[in-house]
């Protein structure tokens, strides 16, 4: 969850002559619903809206929702209980409700919570101005309804001028039986690798040096594009698409997440090799270490695939980082399969693992399954499996010990302003001193070397080698 205060917000957009009052976002969730996120604060800005410096204080709240889980789900209503309360004493407060849990809720939200002015999913994030004047003419909106994504013209409001968010496939066409995503988000739709190039070359005028392009299932990438190669092959992969963007003046990092190992192609390793500015960092889920439970999970790959991809990596691309997700205690999930998946994690030894009990979700098809896990195993085998995570990544960061690492510097450390912190190109975060040795001073949007002096499970310190 970030709640969004930012220092970059107000250049270049002043709105005093048509001041709409105060807006506040909350976002919930995953890096598709921080870009949804910035990407309304835009068009909240660019109306009119400035961002208050608190949520209590904030003439319209937008709550951008995840309903991943259902704990993530829980989480809005505790939130919206003091909006309501508020709007007893407000009544021009506008509370909107945006994200998965809308999507999956629609009107009974409205039911649950009539304070509500605006109740909008995924795929309508760039109309949002459009459904706030309805509201406007004193409206109760819902929208839900499948909707073809319009490209963005508004400027985002970006919680970082170093790097960048860039989505560019939104929904997922894949049916994993444990996954809410493809009910909330809806089908894929693939951006124009030329919309998708401008935002980039806007981004690296503003002095962006990095970008992550982002999608549900990244690999997915152009399936609902036209173009077929004279040799039958399709054209606009996202492996074209790093091609395509690779040379952008100013941009000097590309990442890309989220992959999945069914569609991942030896051809995208090869350009990541290739290719200088994209980094050596892969996020592959591989949710499960049996095969039994991969099917029932419909994930459509083995895990000795999965493995001959991580090895692949690993041969062409030594250094790289692998990360990935992973669910405990799926329905049946057996003693025996839960401890397949543990051994994937020491045999692989991932740099990251996002680990996660299974949750059973509405609109999906293992929600009901009779073989459910007690909670009690659910919670011992994420135990079980978080203290190796953190084990194996302590061992996988020890390699840095010594070791000189580019740092691109993002901000200060919020916990100690004489540190500025960043990440590797493995995507580790990094602090480290901002004054060097010779007294120089770095600051955000720079690219240090940074020999590491220590070293713990999920980041890493050093010191700024001239
Ligand atoms: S690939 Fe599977 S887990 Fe990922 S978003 Fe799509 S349905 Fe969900």
């Amino acid at each position: 969850m970030i709640s969004t205060k930012s220092q970059s917000s107000y250049k270049g957009l002043d709105n005093s002559l048509n001041n709409r009052g105060s807006y506040w976002i909350t976002t919930f969730g995953c890096q598709m619903n921080k870009a949804d996120s910035e990407r309304m604060a835009g068009i909240l800005q660019e109306m009119g809206y400035q961002e208050a410096d608190n949520e209590l204080n904030a003439d319209l709240v937008l709550y951008n929702t995840c309903t991943i889980r259902d704990n993530a789900e829980q989480k809005v209503y505790s939130y919206l209980g003091r909006q309501v309360l508020r709007k007893k004493t407000t009544p021009n407060l506008k509370l909107i409700v945006a994200g998965c849990v809308a999507q999956q809720e629609g009107e009974s939200l409205l039911r649950r919570v009539p304070e509500l002015d605006l109740v909008m999913g995924p795929q309508h994030a760039n109309r949002l101005e459009t459904l706030l004047s309805q509201v406007d003419n004193g409206q109760q909106v819902i929208a839900t309804e499948e909707h073809q994504i319009l490209e963005d013209l508004t400027t985002a409001r970006r919680d970082s001028e170093i790097c960048g968010w860039v989505n560019i496939i939104y929904g997922c066409n894949e049916r994993c039986t444990y996954c809410v995503v493809p009910s909330v988000r809806g089908k894929e739709q693939s951006r124009k690798p030329l919309s998708i190039k401008k935002e980039i070359e806007d981004l690296a005028k503003k002095g962006f040096k990095e970008i992550t392009l982002l999608g549900q299932n990244i690999d997915a990438y152009g399936r609902d594009l036209p173009g077929i190669s004279a040799s039958g092959r399709r054209e606009n992969t996202l492996t074209d698409l790093l091609y395509y963007i690779h040379d952008i003046p100013g941009i000097e990092r590309i990442r890309f997440a989220t992959s999945h190992p069914r569609y991942f192609t030896n051809r995208l390793i090869e350009a990541c090799a290739t290719l200088p500015k994209i980094c050596e960092h892969f996020h592959i889920p591989f949710q499960s270490g049996n095969n039994e439970v991969l099917k029932r999970m419909s994930r459509g790959y083995t895990i000795e695939k999965y493995k001959r991809i991580i090895y692949q990596i690993r041969t062409l691309i030594p250094e790289a980082s692998v990360s990935s997700d992973v669910i405990v205690a799926f329905p049946g999930e057996t003693e025996a399969q839960f401890k397949n998946t543990l051994d994937v994690v020491k045999e692989i030894g991932f740099d990251q693992v996002n680990t996660a009990a299974y949750s059973p979700r509405p609109n999906t098809p293992s929600a009901t399954w009779s073989n459910q896990i007690p909670e009690e195993i659910k919670v011992a085998r994420l135990r079980e499996l978080n203290l190796l995570v953190e084990t194996t990544a302590k061992e996988r960061n020890s390699r840095y010990l010594n070791k000189v690492e580019e740092v691109l510097a993002e901000k200060l450390n919020p916990k100690d302003s004489n540190q500025l912190m960043g990440r590797t190109r493995t995507n580790r975060l990094t602090f480290f001193q901002k004054q060097s040795a010779r007294d120089y001073s770095y600051k955000p949007g720079d690219l240090v070397k940074v020999r590491i002096n220590q070293i713990r499970p999920f980041s890493l310190t050093g010191l700024p080698i001239e």
